[in-house]
């Protein structure tokens, strides 16, 4: 089955909840189409002399609320209709949590495991010397996404001031700390999926020691199995882009990490009672379900054989609408991506923050104020799932369109 477009995907999540609340008509038609969208290519010298050019892409989906905000992607599948769906995500997402910024998202058609370190600085430079002059603090905000990291980011910054002549940190996130990163912005993600799940842990009454299998062992997933095991969860399964691996007693997550970290892969891992496929793992006996990989991977076909209790989504998109509506028929609660993975753009935020003051928080202080963010978000949408009568994620829309509304409307946009 060829994978549905995850744009449709979101509009079709918009529509349902525009229904509900009786959405303005000019807020949602303009919400239907990005504010601008680029396409370049972008020509690096390799290691061996000869020249290759790279498609880039960036999207800047709305800016009512603030600049515009989101990741930048390195993946070989990497498509227009994948980065407008998830810049389109980034302006929902930071709407739920409340934060002033709007949504945009860039990526690059690359499989980055095959560059060398050189290659892929000249990347990174490349792609910012194509956006320097529409990108920037009080503009547009890149961050790091799937396979692109703080090294990454650094690398991005510092081109972006060499063309400016001058500082501007605040003009990318998830830095590393010695550049204007913030403290607690590499787990960020993670920690905010942490905290929305305790809350629905709380919700659904679910006991300590309650199993979870996670797909994808990144920066999202990795950390999650992390800090959800030092909590008392048991993680039965993850997986990586190779495979995944199952013991019903447990795994020990910081052990896998560093088989990972030394093997390429989860998979062999001794920690391991056996094998699973990136297909099986959706469908392992658990508590909770964490996709922290790609989108479309829980679709039609596969919703119904999913027996987790609850899907918390740090994956953008990972749910097509068709799984979803299967899932809530079957009971199953799915805290959606733009609420569950929101801590990463919230401590963006914060790391934006203290660069324009140029003063910076503990780490304490960052996970402070991500807390009562994170929980009282996850009230707010399950407050509008009960109003409402209807799934999180559109209760999770409601909400957030509802504040995207408000701003359209006083700019005299809609
Ligand atoms: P990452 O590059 O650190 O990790 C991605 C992981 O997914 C790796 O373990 C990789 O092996 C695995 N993977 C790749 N293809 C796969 C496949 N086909 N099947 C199973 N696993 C596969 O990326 P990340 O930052 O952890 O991002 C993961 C997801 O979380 C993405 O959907 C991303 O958009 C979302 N997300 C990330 C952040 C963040 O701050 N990093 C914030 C919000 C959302």
């Amino acid at each position: 089955m060829a994978n549905p477009n995850p744009f449709k995907s979101g509009l079709q999540q918009l529509a349902k909840a525009a229904e509900l609340m009786d959405l303005n008509e000019g807020v949602h038609a303009r919400l239907k189409l990005p504010k601008f969208e680029m396409q370049f290519g972008i020509p690096v010298k390799m290691d061996d002399g000869s020249v290759k050019v790279f498609q880039g892409y960036r999207v800047q989906y709305d800016n009512s609320r603030g600049p515009n905000k989101g990741g930048i992607r390195f993946h070989p599948k990497v498509n227009i209709a994948e980065v407008r769906a998830l810049a389109f995500w980034m302006t929902f997402k930071c709407a739920v949590v409340g934060i002033p910024l709007g949504g945009g998202k860039g990526g690059v058609i690359v499989n980055p495991k095959e560059l060398s370190e050189g290659e892929l600085e000249r990347l990174a430079r490349g792609y910012m010397r194509k956006l320097a002059h529409n990108v920037g603090p009080h503009r547009d905000v890149p961050a790091p996404d799937v396979y692109t990291t703080p090294q990454i980011m650094a690398w991005m910054m510092d081109e972006y001031e060499t063309i400016k002549g001058m500082h501007a940190p605040g003009m990318i996130t998830g830095k590393p700390l010695s550049v204007g990163g913030s403290e607690g912005r590499g787990y960020s993600t993670a920690q905010g999926g942490v905290y929305v799940t305790l809350e629905l842990a709380k919700k659904m009454k679910l006991k300590k020691g309650a199993k979870v299998a996670i797909q994808g062992y990144g920066n999202a997933g990795a950390y999650m199995a992390k800090i959800l095991h030092k909590k008392g969860y048991k993680i039965v399964a993850v997986s990586d882009s190779k495979g995944g691996i199952y013991n019903e007693k447990g795994l020990d997550p910081v052990k896998v990490e560093k088989y990972k970290m030394q093997n390429g892969s989860v998979v062999n891992c001794p920690e391991s009672a056996k094998s699973l496929t990136n297909e099986q793992i959706l469908k392992v006996e658990c508590d909770i379900l964490v996709p922290a990989a790609l989108e479309n991977v829980i679709t039609k076909d596969n919703a119904g054989r999913i027996k987790a209790k609850a899907i918390v989504e740090l994956a953008n998109g990972p749910t097509t609408p068709e799984a979803d509506a299967k899932l809530h028929k079957k009971g199953i609660v799915v805290v959606p991506d733009i609420l569950a993975n929101a801590g990463g753009v919230t401590v963006s935020y914060y790391e934006q923050v203290q660069n324009s003051y140029n003063h910076y928080w503990t780490e304490k202080e960052v996970l402070a104020k991500l807390e009562p963010t994170m929980v009282d978000s996850f009230n707010a949408v399950w407050r509008a799932m009960e109003k409402h009568e209807c799934d999180m994620r559109t209760g999770a829309y409601i909400v957030a369109t509802d504040r995207i509304a408000e701003a359209m409307m006083a700019r005299g946009e809609a």
